[in-house]
């Protein structure tokens, strides 16, 4: 986790129980701070009409936001860049399925008289569609300012797209033998000249 800019001890205030509000409250303990690292240590109090643990006494609501760094994840807008992804992928996509018009397939089959469409977009990568998909998929990782979500999201996705393209290309090459090959060898699945 990133530093919080609090330096100095942020002040706290007794107020009454959040859920009852009854002033019987017995404090357990001190606890620091442990995920944000806010320097100073934090009762963990209990009501005694209802149960409730709580923090009392508590941070100042005028002193909260000296207590979360500018980048706490459920504070942060969505960035330029993840937005611009998901923009992306959405007009590959579309592009893909533009392209293809009625063979477009949710599923994967081979319809009656399909041919392979090698133009459009499918002049350089194969799977544009896929293209379009996983950089929507990463650009919503994106968005939670924090990579472990943001992998957490996207590698299965990816991993399951990898798998269905696998899939695919048997069932085209089957279908298609020689024309297919030679079209593969072309075009790359997924990136333009990667792969
Ligand atoms: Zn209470």
């Amino acid at each position: 986790m990133t530093e919080v800019s609090a330096t100095l001890a942020l002040e706290l205030e007794a107020v009454p129980c959040p859920l009852c509000g009854g002033r019987d409250i017995a404090t357990l303990g001190w606890l620091g701070d442990v995920s944000l690292g806010v320097p100073g240590t934090f009762p963990l109090a209990r009501c005694r009409g209802c149960g409730l643990l709580h923090q009392n006494p508590r941070v100042r609501d005028d002193d909260l936001p000296r207590a979360y760094p500018d980048n706490y994840p459920p504070h942060t807008r969505d960035a330029e860049m993840p937005r611009m992804l998901r923009r992306a992928g959405t007009a590959v996509r579309w592009a893909a399925i533009f392209t293809l018009k009625s063979y477009f397939t949710v599923n994967v089959s081979i319809l009656e008289g399909q041919r392979i469409v090698r133009h459009g977009v499918y002049r350089v990568i194969r799977h544009p569609s896929y293209t379009g998909l996983l950089l929507r998929y990463l650009g919503f990782g994106l968005a939670f300012a924090n990579w472990l979500s943001a992998a957490l999201i996207f590698l299965p996705l990816c991993a399951a797209t990898l798998y269905r393209i696998r899939v695919e290309e048997v069932a085209l090459r089957e279908r298609f033998g020689e024309e297919y090959l030679s079209y593969a060898r072309a075009t790359k699945r997924l990136i333009p000249g990667v792969y």
